[in-house]
């Protein structure tokens, strides 16, 4: 096979070609700037709004509770941080878990440097956030918790439903970063009692640097960037134009797709964990088994670094990922993997395989195929493995 295999789209995906399409008038012939009084102008202000629209729509929300962002991180920056700002004379307490993207656990720590405290839950050995844990961190001083819908590394589906029905039960304010589950999962911000929600363009086949926050009205936030009065005034800024309208048509046909897709990803995820659980020994698969995204595969192979299994996967054209791609690189093993209480030596042999819509079941065959290969390679060179193996046969 000549072309690449890509099975890493938790860390970013193509952008489907008719979102490319709706984009590019937006950078030449339709450029005005959608605060201009001018018909040339004021047309971009209404193709604006109308992403917005699309987006409120999907997550069941009203358009004037819909912010266009920088992407995924920047709406979990600005919810922790205006909730933090707005709130705090309420109280100083957040509720979170061990298992967040570091762009919700670096702004706790930064919080925690300005006075707020931070309690982390912990998680199950699948994942699972534990809703008596949550119940016994609540007080009277906590005025968020903020708790992933889905996890990026492992794919475990959190209990949104009982920690929005929890949360709202103690008049607290409830985030959620669905970045990952944004369009691969149906959301309803309303029937899960969700107040906020972040969501990035380029993880559902939109553009990379443009997200949104969701915020529920009623709550109070501060202006994130000061300046014009662009996003009623909270994000200053000239609207990245383009990047809305991509994010706008990726979220339609992310929802025009979902079933579909839900059931294709599911099918294939499905194949590739059985082949590597039942043709690898010494094999496991992290995360929660039905609770998951339909896109991910997260598997250790004991004995053996992941990043030696990368480099070899790559060799055969093959996208993958060991942990977290922020995180790659690194000595420590993952925060996630260590959440779950993996011993470091397993976490070490993790690999993250995520798939999306244009993956084929050829494809994932392949890949099964040379990961099989790969892991005999490097097993038959690894003394651990082979002194294992000679301690178990006497
Ligand atoms: C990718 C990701 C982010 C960050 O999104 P960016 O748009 O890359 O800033 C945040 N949270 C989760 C769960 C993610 O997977």
């Amino acid at each position: 096979m000549d072309k690449i295999i890509y099975l890493d789209h938790a860390a970013t995906t193509p952008v489907r070609p008719e979102v490319l399409d709706a984009m590019l008038p937006y950078f030449t012939e339709k450029y005005g700037n959608p605060s201009g009084i001018y018909t040339f102008a004021s047309k971009n202000r209404n193709d604006v709004n109308a992403a917005r629209d699309i987006i409120a729509s999907s997550i069941g929300a009203k358009p004037e509770e819909i912010y266009f962002t920088g992407g995924g991180s920047e709406s979990d920056n600005w919810a922790l941080k205006s909730v933090a700002e707005a709130y705090g004379n309420k109280g100083k307490h957040i509720i979170t878990t061990k298992i967040e993207h570091h762009a919700i656990l670096h702004t706790c720590e930064y919080l925690q440097k300005r006075g707020y405290e931070v309690t982390y839950l912990d998680v199950d050995e699948r994942g699972v956030v534990d809703i008596s844990s949550l119940k016994a961190a609540i007080r009277p001083d906590t005025i968020l918790i903020s708790v992933m819908f889905a996890n990026n590394e492992i794919g475990t589906i959190e209990p949104v439903r009982e920690i929005g029905r929890l949360a709202k039960s103690h008049g607290i304010i409830f985030h959620t970063d669905a970045v990952q589950a944004y369009g691969q999962l149906p959301i309803d911000v309303d029937d899960l009692n969700i107040d906020m929600l972040s969501s990035s363009g380029h993880k559902f086949n939109g553009p990379k640097g443009v997200g949104f926050l969701y915020v529920r009205s009623g709550i109070r936030i501060g202006s994130f960037i000061h300046g014009g009065q662009q996003e009623r005034g909270r994000r200053a800024g000239t609207e990245n134009v383009p990047g809305i309208i991509g994010i706008g048509k990726a979220a339609e046909i992310a929802i025009s797709s979902l079933d579909e897709r839900m059931v294709k990803e599911t099918h294939l995820r499905d194949h590739l964990i059985k082949r590597l659980i039942s043709e690898i020994p010494y094999t496991r698969l992290n995360g929660h088994e039905s609770r998951r995204l339909p896109n991910n595969v997260n598997v250790s192979f004991q004995f053996i670094e992941g990043e030696t299994i990368l480099i070899m996967l790559d060799m055969a054209g093959i996208c993958a990922s060991a942990g977290s791609a922020c995180t790659s690189g690194s000595v420590d093993p993952s925060h996630v993997l260590t959440a779950i209480g993996l011993p470091s030596e397993i976490a070490h042999g993790s690999v993250r395989f995520t798939l999306g819509y244009e993956n084929t079941m050829e494809e994932i065959d392949y890949v099964a195929d040379r990961v099989v290969e790969i892991v005999e390679k490097l097993r038959n060179m690894s003394p651990m493995y082979q002194d294992f193996i000679r301690r178990n046969r006497c």
